[in-house]
């Protein structure tokens, strides 16, 4: 399977204070454990997932999370 990424999403977790919205908004890439810790399912976004995760950027309260071109 081949799969096109279109950008890659950047997370400072200094900034990240595990709340999930991120999770909310892109399921396919980010996950928060039992312990409230971050996990990265996936940094290289698919031009299909790009809107999920930009609406994930935009719903970070610490704005922890990028994009890279
Ligand atoms: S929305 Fe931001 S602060 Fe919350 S878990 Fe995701 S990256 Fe961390």
């Amino acid at each position: 399977m081949t799969m096109t990424a279109t950008c890659r999403i950047k997370v400072d977790m200094g900034k990240c204070s595990g709340l999930g919205l991120c999770e909310a908004e892109a399921p396919d890439h980010f996950e928060i454990g039992d312990d409230g810790q971050l996990t990265v399912l996936s940094f290289d976004v698919s031009e299909r997932d790009r809107a999920d995760v930009e609406q994930a950027v935009r719903a970070c309260p610490t704005q922890a999370i990028s994009i890279e071109e």
